[in-house]
């Protein structure tokens, strides 16, 4: 998956699995976070990404799944 990929519904749940801190972002705030370019696999963010919580870096998981709150009337 790469930036390109996503949809405008889709969202990404950032996990550290050290911590367990979950933070929910949108594909281009994951990117430009990271400071990736677009072509750039999620699997090579995961290894750059550092969590806020406990300051690990590269132990972090992405999933990705809709945006919450979409499609409840
Ligand atoms: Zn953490």
């Amino acid at each position: 998956m790469r930036l390109s990929d996503f949809s405008s519904w889709q969202v990404l749940r950032v996990t550290c699995t050290r911590c367990k801190h979950a933070v929910l972002l949108d594909p281009k705030t994951l990117y430009r976070a990271a400071n990736s370019p677009a072509s750039m696999s999620l699997k090579d963010i995961e290894a750059k990404l550092r969590c806020t919580a406990c300051t690990r870096k590269g132990e972090v998981k992405i999933e990705i799944g809709p945006r919450p709150g979409v499609g409840r009337g």
